[in-house]
């Protein structure tokens, strides 16, 4: 059983790494969550020093606590899923929908400018989740339901647990941890994908951290497919999932 902890921002203003203000060196939230899902609700409203604060442990799966002349680091490699309007009234997207304050792509652009570019260049997938209609629940249930998408998700689990033991790769069984130097042998696309990826790399202004994740998560939906090679396919999905997150600089 994974572990959830699930955040609203009014419960959290201080800090999800550094605990400090009831307890000197408590873990916080981003440690509680080790090895599991640390879910923020409403992602925009969190203070932007909080949110910065969660670079270090998405890149690191550690949090480092320095004070005057102590050093404490906590382990905090979570899974973290978030969820967001599309604008402070919270509809903006919506079809026939007029925001109150000002014109909807402006109410958009200024509520999500509040996420720092570095910060989204860290959030691999991105979707839109449009409202649910009356329609919507009347429609047939999906044709795969969750037990069928745990055992697929299971196998290609297996698949990357059995190349990163060929290849000797003590505690790495993922590839979202997989080291960047091997990335690009394990996760090198067909000559189709290759080229799909230097274009888009240079057109979304890919960081070298985001084409590294483009291609961890391409690897992914190959092993999702059950296929040994990352086709133009999985490249071309896995970059959809970026292309919200390429407003903004993501150096840093
Ligand atoms: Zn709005």
């Amino acid at each position: 059983m994974i572990s959830v902890r699930t955040l609203l921002y009014l419960s959290k203003l201080y800090s999800l790494c550094k605990n400090f203000v009831i307890i000197p060196y408590r873990p916080g939230e981003a440690s509680l969550a080790h090895h599991g899902v640390l879910f923020l609700d409403e992602l925009p409203e969190f203070q932007p020093q909080v949110l910065d604060s969660l670079r270090q442990p998405l890149e690191a799966g550690e949090i480092l606590i320095a004070r005057a002349n102590h050093r404490v680091t906590y382990p905090a490699r979570f899974q973290l899923v978030a969820a967001m309007n599309p604008c402070r009234c919270g509809q903006a997207t919506e079809p026939g929908y007029v925001c109150r304050r000002q014109p909807n792509e402006r109410c958009i652009a200024q509520y999500q400018a509040r996420l720092s570019g570095p910060l989204l260049d860290r959030i691999d997938l991105a979707i839109d989740v449009p409202a649910v209609t009356a329609a919507d629940l009347i429609l047939p249930a999906p044709s795969e339901g969750s037990a069928e998408v745990a055992a697929r998700v299971s196998l290609a689990r297996d698949r990357q647990a059995r190349r990163y033991a060929a290849l000797k790769l003590d505690g790495v069984t993922t590839n979202a941890a997989c080291p960047p130097a091997l990335l690009e042998d394990v996760a090198q696309p067909d000559p189709e994908g290759l080229s799909l990826i230097r274009d888009a790399a240079n057109a979304m202004r890919l960081s070298a951290r985001g084409f590294h994740r483009v291609l961890k998560v391409g690897r992914t939906l190959a092993d999702l497919d059950g296929e040994e090679r990352v086709r133009r396919i999985h490249v071309a999905e896995a970059l959809s999932y970026r292309s919200h997150t390429d407003r903004r600089p993501a150096a840093a």
